[in-house]
């Protein structure tokens, strides 16, 4: 004699909470592209007329102003660019949600780029009393293969940080070849260090997610977006490379840019060198 057993389970409650879930996840997905596309589409809108406002201010610069005439005009420049920046880094987030940043590799003279930067971000450090200087550790290696534009960019996001976070200080950005290497390139590090007010140890883990910004209780003016780290961090993982902080508070904070850079095929006619 022989028993049979069945088993019957009704799964439609399950079939229909993962239709549910599906639907749910779609209706999110489209959610976001409605909301990068709305994004994309009113910077670019802010963008044009903005240029136009700046544009024309910069144009009275060239007529004969007052000295009150001359400084409100000056902050209305100073807004203005703040603005655009602000517009940019939303149509720089939009585009990597979107998966469109066009990698651009070509040869690079690092050190003429490293140096580049210094210049420009001279007189902002000075005017905190702040010392900014670059050196190579180890091998130079100055000819590299990646793109230029967003390497700058992330450095410049860096550098800005470290000037806007250090008072009386010094920030030193270094590149050292490294040993490694990442997909068989050699790997290329980058580091910018200063002696600011440094990143407490809850704080240090968060601060390359978007939106986070100044600690409130530092009491220094905020004036950021907390986008710029977010940023830093999609460039240089579009780049194949990786990005960190090391950091002690009261005694300053060093971000590193690890990346792998293929080396550039002509080398260098003079050895790089740093001011002294
Ligand atoms: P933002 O500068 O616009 O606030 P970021 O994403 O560039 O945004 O930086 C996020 C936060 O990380 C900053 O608000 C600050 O609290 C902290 N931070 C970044 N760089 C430094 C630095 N060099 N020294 C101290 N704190 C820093």
């Amino acid at each position: 004699e022989r028993i049979l057993i069945g088993f019957l389970h009704d799964i439609s409650d399950r079939v229909a909470a993962e239709k549910e879930l599906l639907e749910t996840r779609d209706r999110a997905l489209a959610g976001e592209r409605a909301k990068a596309e709305f994004l994309a589409v009113m910077s670019h809108e802010i963008r044009t007329p903005l240029n136009g406002i700046l544009g024309n201010l910069s144009l009275l610069n060239d007529t004969a102003l007052s000295p009150i005439q001359t400084r409100y005009l000056r902050n209305m420049e100073i807004s203005g660019r703040v603005l655009m920046r602000h517009v940019d880094t939303v149509l720089d987030i939009t585009r990597f949600e979107a998966g469109k940043l066009d990698v651009n590799i070509a040869r690079t003279d690092l050190s003429s780029l490293l140096q580049e930067l210094v210049d420009s971000q001279l007189s902002a450090a000075n005017r905190h009393g702040t010392t900014l200087n670059w050196r190579w550790e180890g091998p130079a290696r100055a000819w590299v293969r990646t793109d230029r534009a967003a390497l700058e960019q992330v450095l410049l996001n860096l550098v800005g940080n470290a000037i806007k976070f250090t008072d009386d200080g010094t920030i030193t950005i270094e590149a050292e070849a490294l040993s490694e290497t990442i997909n068989g390139l050699p790997v290329m590090e980058l580091r910018v260090s200063d002696t600011g007010i440094g990143i407490s140890e809850d704080r240090l883990p968060k601060v390359f997610d978007d939106f986070v910004t100044n600690d409130p209780t530092l009491g220094r003016v905020p004036g950021g977006t907390g986008l710029g780290l977010g940023i830093a961090r999609r460039i240089v993982t579009a780049l194949g490379g990786e990005i960190g902080v090391e950091s002690t508070p009261a005694q300053g904070s060093t971000f590193w840019v690890r990346l792998p850079m293929e080396e550039g095929r002509q080398p260098p006619a003079t050895k790089p060198s740093g001011p002294a």
